[in-house]
């Protein structure tokens, strides 16, 4: 019979990694919870007003016409030994090699006060959705002279820039619609990807309106109350008119059933394959896999998604893998026509990916505007092509 590989998760890196298996000829099932995936690049700037959330829809129509076995279901467990994947509704799927895609988890242990019911009130929108809509109502209901809040965890998490752009597109909305009101960034951590650009970037456009504190100087948050939008820090309590409180993660739950994550919470692989360390026939792609210098991005888990395809058909076939060499590229709005991009190359190093010395890069500091227009074009290039090579 022909080899038979189960993917779970139907997002960046797993839809990615079920289409190359495929076409190198594998009997391939994707398990995915939802019927509709929604994407999280460009998903601040749904917040920000500037662009509908049915922009961020993707269907699995094309998937399944490539003659891929898409189900539409949770899976709830997985038997390592047995090599076998339980559904939520007690069906089973056998496979000679499973690809764990699950994205994250958010950590609603982490942070006293914040839970589950503590998210309507002060909403994460890190899982793109109904979350990234109730943070834009809440923007935009809010009166002029309020200030915003939002509270950024410390590494690692999903998208190392995310936040910023955020913080960028918020007090974009804020010049714009809301000139009495404020954004204070509270942040877990002294440094920040893309640093210089996006603080030059402030300056430039929103100096007096965009505050961001580091851990240094008390940012870090240490408790919330969602009652008052209360965020609580070492050294003060800030009143929020509206918080958004982005949690610590951890890699899907899935990983942690399948006994793939460690006590990080996120999942040991080995470089090359992506095989785990913890568990033979289990590949671990995308946010939920610890991949060294490489960041927790969309761009990461397709990269991530061919590397591991590849060295799954090889490993089926008895041949060794070829030692891979990844890219990243990140891009950053932080004004609507104004884009910042940060770039690596990866190779395993030591058991990681480390970063290529002298491969990669980010922006220019000292750039005309049009540099800045060009990275723009160059995002939504970016997010069409990518979801494209996805979805499409
Ligand atoms: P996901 O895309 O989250 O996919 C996981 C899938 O698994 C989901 O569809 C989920 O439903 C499914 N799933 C989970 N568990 C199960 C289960 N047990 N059974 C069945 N299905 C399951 N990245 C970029 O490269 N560029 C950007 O500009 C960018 N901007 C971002 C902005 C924001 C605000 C945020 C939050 C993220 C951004 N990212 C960006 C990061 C990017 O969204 C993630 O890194 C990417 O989605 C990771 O892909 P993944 O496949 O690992 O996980």
């Amino acid at each position: 019979a022909r080899p038979k590989v189960v993917v779970i998760g139907g997002g960046f890196g797993g839809a990615t990694a079920a289409r190359e298996l495929k076409r190198a000829g594998l009997d391939v099932t994707l398990v995915e919870a939802n019927a509709t995936y929604v994407a999280c690049p460009f998903s601040n700037e749904v917040i920000a007003g500037l662009r509908p959330l049915e922009g961020q829809f993707f269907g699995y129509d094309a998937i399944r016409r490539e003659g891929i076995e898409l189900v539409q279901a949770t899976a709830t467990r997985i038997d390592a030994e047995a090599r076998r994947v339980t559904l939520a509704d007690g069906a089973q799927l056998s496979y000679d090699r499973l690809v764990l895609a699950p994205g994250i988890e958010l950590r609603f242990d982490a942070l006293p006060g914040y839970g589950e019911d503590a998210a309507e009130q002060m909403p994460h929108a890190w899982k793109a959705g109904s979350q990234t809509l109730l943070l834009r109502r809440q923007l935009e209901a809010m009166e002029d002279g309020g200030t915003v809040v939002i509270s950024v965890p410390p590494n690692p998490y999903r998208c190392p820039p995310g936040p910023y752009e955020r913080a960028s597109l918020i007090a974009h909305f804020l010049k714009t619609r809301k000139p009495r009101s404020k954004l204070l960034v509270l942040d877990a951590k002294d440094t920040f990807s893309k640093q210089r650009l996006f603080e030059q970037g402030w300056k430039e456009l929103y100096s007096n309106r965009l505050e961001w504190v580091g851990l240094a100087g008390g940012g870090q948050v240490t408790a919330v109350e969602p009652a008052t939008r209360t965020l609580v820090t070492d050294f003060a309590r800030h009143g929020a008119a509206v918080a958004n409180v982005i949690p610590p993660q951890r890699a899907g739950r899935i990983a942690e059933i399948a006994g793939v994550a460690d006590r990080s919470g996120w999942c040991p692989i080995d470089p090359v394959t992506f095989e785990s360390r913890l568990r033979a026939g289990i590949h671990v792609i995308g946010d939920s896999a610890i991949a060294g210098g490489m960041p927790k991005s969309a761009f990461s888990a397709n990269a991530q998604a061919k590397v591991c395809a590849a060295a799954v058909v090889d490993l089926l076939a008895d041949k060794e893998p070829a030692t891979p060499k990844l890219i990243n590229t990140c891009y950053s709005l932080v004004a609507p026509g104004y884009g910042i991009s940060v770039a690596g190359v990866y190779r395993p190093r030591n058991g990681l990916l480390a970063d290529v010395e002298g491969a990669g890069g980010t922006s220019p500091l000292e750039a005309p505007r049009q540099t800045r227009e060009l990275e723009a074009a160059y995002a939504e290039a970016w997010f069409r092509t990518i979801t494209a090579d996805v979805f499409g």
